[in-house]
């Protein structure tokens, strides 16, 4: 792993209602995606990604409960972590203007191309978070039902809860 790539995070946040929190470093700050369904490794399956305020790098690595009363209480697990590169010319800013992003991940779970692809803009923009058919694509496997667990600990947002 290169440590100089930019890292992206996968958090699975079990709040008022389960989401997947994908996050792309750019220019310092994780630019952020709410995805109900979580992502899919079939290309024929276009998951709603609802674009949320960008996160602190800082947090990448929080895995635990956030308390009755605060916002997003709930839990939180790293459902996945890695790193990813542009599949782009342009800049990840003018890609995010656009609304078209393209990159290649490096995860445990989550690796080749994916796409971004903006379809309302607004207060809170919706895009579509979908998987380039490539050799890391297969319809075959439900992989949010089949893991999952967190890279980093093993736990699933259950063990949190029922601590
Ligand atoms: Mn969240």
């Amino acid at each position: 792993m290169d440590m100089d790539e930019p890292m992206f995070v996968v958090q699975k946040h079990h709040a008022t209602s389960l989401h997947y929190d994908v996050r792309l470093e750019v220019d310092g700050v994780m630019k952020s995606w709410a995805v109900p369904k979580g992502p899919s490794l079939d290309p024929a399956n276009k998951r709603l990604a609802m674009q949320v305020g960008d996160h602190p790098m800082e947090w990448n690595s929080f895995e635990g409960v956030i308390p009755r009363g605060e916002y997003g209480a709930g839990t939180v697990i790293v459902w996945d972590v890695g790193v990813y590169e542009s599949l782009s010319d342009k800049t990840m800013a003018e890609q995010l203007e656009r609304g078209h992003v393209r990159v290649k991940l490096d995860g445990h779970k989550l690796c080749g191309g994916w796409v971004l692809q903006r379809t309302d803009s607004g207060d809170r923009p919706k895009w579509l978070m979908i998987k380039l058919d490539d050799e890391a694509a297969t319809p075959d496997v439900d992989l949010t039902a089949e893991r999952p667990e967190s890279v980093l600990t093993g736990r699933t947002n259950d063990d949190l809860a029922s601590r």
